[in-house]
């Protein structure tokens, strides 16, 4: 079976701050773990985007003739206008956005992020959340809080990238589970992201052969956490998927076709 591996989830720096997160890295590193596409992230305000006048902008610069990336930008939570912040990703070019509301201080459901992801959802913007213990206070970060963003913002597509994690599994699966009461096609999907080792956010074979049991094949998005995992772990995640007790569609939409579709790529 020969599958067209896409993999979300790809933080890239300036080289000065990170020498070993740079577009140049990632792009060896999917050839080294056998990925044709992935999805890279501009950094985040603050820190991460010491010295750039504008951190999408850069990232834009950075994915000129660049096919085997797809660009998602970063909102800017302390923006006077967090809509027109969003607006900017849009014209772009980028397809989604990443969104780290513990990184960032931001409440899942409060109303900085119900602006920027409707905005999102306008713009027809994907949305990368992290979702899971990320040591800040856990009343404000519980996994259940996206389904009150989901509530908020209907037409939002996103993915919860570990799936809530070890401790907050199931949760994150009662959130893809309620939003599915629409009957319209899925919005919410689960980011099998850093989960594949023994961790705060690990997953067994069992829940993510559960996930797909129960939330559906065209659910779960694999995902690299570049720089944090080298090739090695992409090419062993990879092999795990593989050997699931999973149908072959189900590994090649995994692997690839539900990010693709999600993306509005062939
Ligand atoms: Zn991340």
């Amino acid at each position: 079976m020969s599958i067209r591996i896409w993999a979300n989830h790809a933080h890239i720096f300036q080289a000065h701050l990170r020498p070993n997160a740079t577009v140049e890295e990632l792009l060896k590193y999917i050839d080294e773990a056998g990925i044709e596409h992935a999805v890279a992230f501009a950094p985040f305000p603050g820190p991460q985007s010491e010295g750039l006048a504008d951190r999408n902008e850069w990232l834009a610069e950075q994915l000129v003739n660049r096919p085997e990336l797809t660009g998602f930008g970063t909102v800017d939570f302390n923006a006077k206008d967090i809509s027109a912040d969003v607006a900017h990703i849009a014209e772009l070019g980028f397809k989604g956005i990443k969104i780290h509301p513990q990184y960032q201080w931001v409440a899942i459901d409060g109303e900085k992020m119900i602006e920027a992801c409707s905005k999102a959802a306008e713009l027809g913007l994907f949305v990368t959340f992290h979702s899971g213990v990320h040591f800040s206070p856990l009343k404000e970060t519980a996994v259940w809080l996206f389904d009150s963003l989901s509530y908020a913002c209907p037409t939002l597509r996103y993915s919860m990238e570990h799936v809530g994690g070890y401790c907050h599994f199931r949760e994150a699966l009662g959130v893809i589970l309620n939003a599915a009461r629409r009957r319209e096609p899925q919005r919410v999907f689960a980011g099998l992201t850093s989960v594949f080792t023994p961790g705060g956010w690990y997953l067994s074979d069992s829940d993510i052969c559960d996930l797909v049991n129960i939330a559906g094949e065209d659910i779960p998005m694999f995902g690299l956490d570049f720089p944090y995992n080298n090739p090695e772990y992409a090419k062993n995640a990879i092999k795990r998927i593989l050997s699931l007790d999973i149908s072959d569609n189900a590994k090649e939409l995994i692997l690839g076709g539900n990010l693709r579709r999600e993306l509005g790529y062939a």
